[in-house]
Order: C-alpha cells, then sequence, then structure tokens
C-alpha cells in the first residue's frame, strides 16, 4: 500500500491533499515500472500522485505523446483527438489559451471515448479528465501564464490484458492488427521476438490470454492461438523466412544443457547477440517435452523440426546423444565456456504410491517413458486394456495415444473430479470422444500381477474434502472401499521431476523439497557463480510459453552476467489483468472463426493432427475481433 497524494486509480478518489488523516492506495507502480522513485504515474485506469509537487501538466502532455504513438489511425477518431489536445496543451503551455480550451478538451475527450472502435480509444484519454478535473488550478494557472512547464523525466509502459496474461508478455493486439492488415511476415517477426516457437505453441499452449480476453465476456475470447499459428504456418508454406537479426560476434562460449523450449530460446537469443552456442543434449532428437512428450496428433513433428533447424541455421550448434552426466565447471570452463544454463526439463516420473510400482513388472510403464519411446519411434503392441493414472497434460496424451496406437480398452482414473483435473476440457472432451473412459475419485493401491506381468490394479475410493495449498479440494480414501480392476498395463502419470546431472562439491547446485533447482526468478542464477537455471527443472511441470520466457530471460541475464553489467528488472503490472473498463461502449457481437477437427473415426487409425489451423481469410476475420485493449502507463520520476 502506497500513501499517494491523489489517486483515480480504478475511478476510486482518494485526495489526501487537503491535510486530512492520509488514507493509503492500493497501489504498487513505482516497482511495477522498474523505478524506485517515482513522483506521479498516469494509466489506464486513472492518475496517481504521489509526490504533492510533481508536474500534472507535463505528464499529461507526455502521456499524450505515447497515446499517439500507440494511436493506429484506423477509425482516425482517437489519432485526430489526440492531435487536436496536444495542440491545445501546447497553444496553453505558449501562454496562447483560454479558459474555454478546458471545455473543449473534456468534449474532445468524451466524443473519442465513445466513438473509437478499438479499447484503446475507448479508454485511453480518461485519465486526462482526471487530471483536469482535480488538478484544473494547475491548467488555469497555465492559461493565465502563472505557471511554467517542468522539464521531468518519464518512463513508459504498455501492456493490454491478454499480454499481461501470456507468460512471456507477446505482444498481443500488435501481432494481431499486423494480421488484420495481411502483414503476416511482420507479424510473424513481432510474435517471434519473444516466442521462437511460433508454429509449436500456435498449436499447443494453453492460452491463458484467451482466458483474459476482454471478448471473454461479450461473445468469446479472440482464437489468439490460432492466430498465431496461422501466421507460422502461412511462412512455411511460403517456404519458410529465416531468423534475421544483427549478430557482432562475441569472443565468449555459453554452454546450454538441454534442448527442450528453455534451451532453445535462450540459445537463439545469446546467439542473436554474437554469443557462440553450445546445447548439449541427452536423446537423439532436439526439442525435449515437445519432441518426446507432445504426440504428432497435437503437435506434427515436421512444424517444431523447421522451427529447430531455423535455430540452428543462426549457428546454434546442438550437440545430441551427449548426456552431460556430472557438471564439471572447470572442465567447462577449460573449454572455454564462460557460462552455463542448465535447461534439464523434468523427466522422470512422481511415484504414484501404490505397492509393487517399483518391482519392474512387465505392463508397468512410466508415462513419461512411455511417450519418449514412442515418440523415438519405438513400436508399442497394442493390448487389450491400459489404465493411465492422472488427469494432466502426460495422462491424456497417453491415454489418446493408447487410442491410436490400437488398445482396444483405454481408461484414466483420477483421484479427484473432473472439475479438479489439470487437462484443458478441450482435451478432456476429445479423449472421451475418442472413447477413453474416465474414472473420478479413485486412485491405484496396489499393482497385482502374476509371474512378474501385469494383471490388475488395486484402487481405493476417494471423496473431496477441504481446499488444499494447490486450491483444489483434498481427495481422501473412503475406508474399505478398495476393489480391483482387471488390466495388462498400469501408465502412471501424475507428474515429473528434474534428472539433475550429477554435482559434487563446489559445483553442487542448490535444490528445493521438490528436487527442483533453485534459481533467482529474476537473474535466474543459481548459488554457482556463472551457473543459470530455468524451465521446468526450476518450476516444476509447467508450460511451453513458460518455458520460452525464462529462456528469452535467461539470455538477457547471462549477457549482462558476461558485460560485467547489473540486469534491469522487467516490467510488470498488477491488476490490469481485470477485464474492468470504465466504459464499455458499444462492441458488435461476432463469434470467433471455426477450425476442423479431424472425424473421431479417423483418429484410430494414426496420429494425423486433429486440428486445422485458419487459412488466411479466415485468420484475418478472426482478427478483425481483436478489440486492441492497449493500456498506458507514463510515470513521471522523482529527483
Ligand atoms: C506429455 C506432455 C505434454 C505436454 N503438453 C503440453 C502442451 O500441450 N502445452 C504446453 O504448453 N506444454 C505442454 N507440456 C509442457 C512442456 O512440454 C514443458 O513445460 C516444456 O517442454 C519445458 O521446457 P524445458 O526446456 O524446461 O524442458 P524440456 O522440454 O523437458 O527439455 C529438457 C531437455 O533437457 C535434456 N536433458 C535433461 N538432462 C540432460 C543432461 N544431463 N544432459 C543433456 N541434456 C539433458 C532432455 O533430454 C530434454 O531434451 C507437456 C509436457 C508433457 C510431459
Amino acid at each position: 500500500m502506497n500513501t499517494a497524494s491523489f489517486s483515480s486509480w480504478k475511478g476510486k478518489i482518494v485526495d489526501n491533499r487537503k491535510g486530512k488523516a492520509a488514507k493509503s492506495v492500493d497501489i504498487k507502480f513505482p516497482a511495477q515500472l522498474g523505478v524506485d522513485n517515482v513522483s506521479a504515474v498516469m494509466g489506464w485506469n486513472g492518475l496517481v500522485v504521489m509526490d504533492p509537487d510533481a508536474d500534472i501538466i507535463s505528464l499529461t502532455m507526455n502521456y499524450l505523446k505515447e497515446a499517439r504513438k500507440l494511436s493506429c489511425g484506423e477509425c482516425s477518431v482517437c489519432r485526430i483527438g489526440i492531435d487536436r489536445l496536444l495542440d491545445i496543451f501546447g497553444k496553453m503551455s505558449e501562454g496562447d489559451g483560454n479558459k474555454k480550451d478546458l471545455f473543449e478538451v473534456q468534449q474532445i475527450i468524451r466524443g473519442v471515448s465513445v466513438n473509437s472502435k478499438c479499447n484503446f480509444g475507448r479508454s485511453v484519454l480518461f485519465p486526462v479528465l482526471d487530471a483536469i478535473k482535480y488538478y484544473r488550478s494547475d491548467f488555469l494557472a497555465l492559461i493565465k501564464g502563472e505557471r511554467k512547464l517542468e522539464t521531468k523525466e518519464y518512463s513508459y509502459a504498455v501492456t493490454a490484458p491478454c499480454m499481461e496474461a501470456c507468460p512471456a508478455s507477446l505482444d498481443i493486439p500488435g501481432y494481431i492488427e499486423l494480421i488484420r492488415n495481411s502483414r503476416f511476415e511482420e507479424s510473424l517477426n513481432l510474435i517471434r521476438e519473444k516466442c521462437i516457437l511460433p508454429g509449436v505453441v500456435g498449436r499447443v499452449c494453453p492460452h491463458p490470454c484467451e482466458d483474459a480476453c476482454v471478448r471473454q465476456d461479450i461473445d468469446g475470447p479472440l482464437s489468439i492461438r490460432l492466430l498465431k499459428r496461422a501466421v507460422a504456418d502461412y511462412d512455411l508454406q511460403e517456404g519458410g523466412s529465416p531468423l534475421t537479426g544483427t549478430m557482432e560476434e562475441k569472443e565468449e562460449k555459453v554452454a546450454i544443457i538441454g534442448s527442450g523450449p528453455a534451451g532453445l530460446a535462450a540459445a537463439y537469443n545469446l546467439r542473436l547477440m554474437g554469443y557462440k552456442v553450445t546445447i548439449f543434449e541427452t536423446l537423439p532428437r532436439a526439442g525435449g517435452m515437445a519432441t518426446v512428450g507432445i504426440p504428432d496428433y497435437r503437435l506434427p513433428k515436421d512444424i517444431l523440426n523447421h522451427e529447430i533447424d531455423l535455430i540452428k541455421r543462426m549457428g546454434v550448434e546442438i550437440k545430441l546423444n551427449n548426456k552431460v552426466e556430472k557438471l564439471n565447471l572447470k572442465e567447462l570452463q577449460k573449454k572455454g565456456y564462460k557460462a552455463v544454463f542448465l535447461a534439464v526439463g523434468a523427466h522422470i516420473g512422481t511415484k504414484i504410491g501404490a505397492e509393487g510400482e517399483d518391482k519392474g513388472y512387465e505392463g508397468f510403464v512410466d508415462g513419461v517413458e512411455f511417450l519418449r519411446d514412442m515418440n523415438l519411434g519405438k513400436k508399442v503392441q497394442p493390448q487389450k486394456k491400459v489404465v493411465v493414472v492422472g488427469g494432466g497434460n502426460t495422462a491424456l496424451d497417453c491415454a489418446r495415444s493408447c487410442v491410436r496406437i490400437g488398445f482396444d480398452n483405454v481408461e484414466i482414473i483420477y483421484r479427484r473430479s473432473r472439475a479438479e483435473m489439470p487437462a484443458s476440457d478441450e482435451e478432456i472432451e476429445e479423449a472421451e470422444k475418442e472413447g477413453v473412459k474416465f474414472n473420478y475419485l479413485m486412485t491405484p493401491v496396489k499393482i497385482l500381477e502374476k509371474d512378474g506381468k501385469v494383471t490388475g490394479v488395486e484402487c481405493i475410493k476417494m471423496r473431496l474434502g477441504e481446499l488444499d495449498e494447490s486450491g483444489r479440494r483434498r481427495p481422501i480414501p473412503v475406508k474399505g472401499s478398495e476393489f480391483t480392476m482387471d488390466t495388462v498395463m498400469v501408465i502412471p502419470a501424475i507428474g515429473q521431476r528434474p534428472d539433475l546431472p550429477a554435482m559434487t562439491g563446489k559445483d553442487k547446485v542448490e535444490v528445493t523439497d521438490w528436487g527442483t533447482i533453485k534459481a533467482d526468478l529474476v537473474s535466474y542464477k543459481t548459488n554457482i557463480e556463472g551457473v543459470f537455471a530455468g524451465g521446468d527443472c526450476v518450476t516444476g511441470p509447467a508450460i511451453l510459453i513458460d518455458a520460452l520466457d525464462m529462456g528469452n530471460k535467461v539470455a538477457r541475464s547471462i549477457d549482462c552476467y558476461l558485460r560485467g553489467e547489473d540486469l534491469k528488472r522487467e516490467i510488470s503490472f498488477e491488476g490490469v489483468n481485470t477485464r474492468e473498463q470504465r466504459e464499455q461502449g458499444f462492441i458488435a457481437e461476432k463469434v470467433a472463426e471455426k477450425v476442423d477437427l479431424l472425424d473421431v473415426d479417423k483418429r484410430s487409425e494414426g496420429f494425423t493432427e486433429v486440428e486445422s489451423g485458419y487459412d488466411v481469410s479466415e485468420a484475418m476475420r478472426e482478427a478483425q475481433r481483436c478489440l486492441r485493449c492497449y493500456r498506458l502507463m507514463v510515470c513521471e520520476q522523482a529527483g
């Protein structure tokens, strides 16, 4: 909580200027803007003044100048309005103003807010209205020539609810606007700035951005994921453009352990900066879980391979079949590596706690191992029945793969109810259509066997209790409810933890109680000098875009480290993810463009991709739905 001199944030007026007992404002802008010392802030939700001597007029003019840059000019309402406001304030500051000008300012703001076609135009000028309402005497003093504008330093930030929800803060309204204007190549370049696997993420991202989309409450969110995919697919159809960027070759070498999304993103960014990058990878193929976890029917491997190939063509060396068994920094340093990035993911399946699971029975196969073998081309013999244990991505991928391999009977058992399942609704629905049977509120207690081969699984029924630390209701075993399910195969898939390289003495990286690497979540530095860590091996199993984001950030952190510079804080906004807006105005309803899904009957025939993407015109039509909810914040620095 801050004690501001004045705040109109979210329409709540806190005015401490009259010397009354100061009320606090629930706002943390200075830290979010990465500036320690802030005197005033103007942003999408209002005006906040910390220092009573802040120059609100200069702040307003700087805010308008930045807003002018974000105005797309497509409906021209906000651009013309902002230009006129800048004219008026410019005249005022030259002593050419008039009291009536303030009335005109209000009229213009109301006109722009009502008539603009996008949410940026509709909302951007409200804080200016607050400024002239609550700091009217300052503006009148300017008009009378009693006040001069001060020269201050300003910092700026731009976000949007979708951008804020995206772990990588992709400029979503920006790349969608380019699609709308048929500028697919530029759209792809903008996406690639923060997401180097657009075709992959455009297929499998659980799209937290869409949950935050303002349209969610109107006629359903924009299909942001599919738009990203459309841009990547279009590029591939056109022959696949290479990755570009200016590279000034540097002498320093960086070693990356693991070629998953985190390792690839870091490698690409470091290469762009000119570093020599080598990735060491245990497996015969690069890509991490995107290659050996996610099956082809969701992510065809040619898409992933193409995107990895582009990174390799930048000069990133990937040494496959090269497991780093032991972290030996001295040896790496001898070879010239100045920094190491541990991006080893989480590849060891979590135990389910059932008796017999460690006995190595034939037919008892860990989920990640099952998918890895299958994705690396090992033939899996279809069986009469398989029981998959778990309710997340891995469990669903195992079950749906078994359908495609030709298992007669595929069942999932999950210890909570459907509402608590971590897998997405779409995934569950598609699995149901494909014939996967879901059994809720039960868990295995014993693996049954005969002659070392699985014959069944003994389960116990569960009921749901109070909420646990994950925010879901805790499953509690129901005493005496044990029962047996016959099956010849059990695939446990309830989670993963990292398989870290051996570490000794000084090279021992600190780990958490969950077996993940302890790293600073801003710099991604570990306790060992020159060793960084990111991706699933730090967070535990997460999603691709999280790993990509960390890879991007690790690259910046390694660059600062190698140049001996301090890492600058990233800007992030708290509270922008609310869909609230002071006025929504009229938005014509338009539901999302649909895409075709492969016929259910055809799915058991193989691993053909289930979802088709948008073609160019469908993507352009879907992009028209974007409300362009950019939000701008300008901040006056003290001193
Ligand atoms: C089955 C499954 C399905 C998933 N589906 C989705 C999805 O639909 N959408 C989504 O967003 N996310 C999904 N995820 C999660 C996503 O794949 C991961 O969050 C992401 O791949 C993590 O990236 P990473 O680079 O941290 O690690 P990984 O992708 O795991 O890559 C780590 C790499 O390091 C290598 N490695 C490990 N140890 C060593 C060593 N000692 N020496 C050399 N190399 C080593 C590994 O072989 C691996 O290639 C899924 C995960 C799984 C398991």
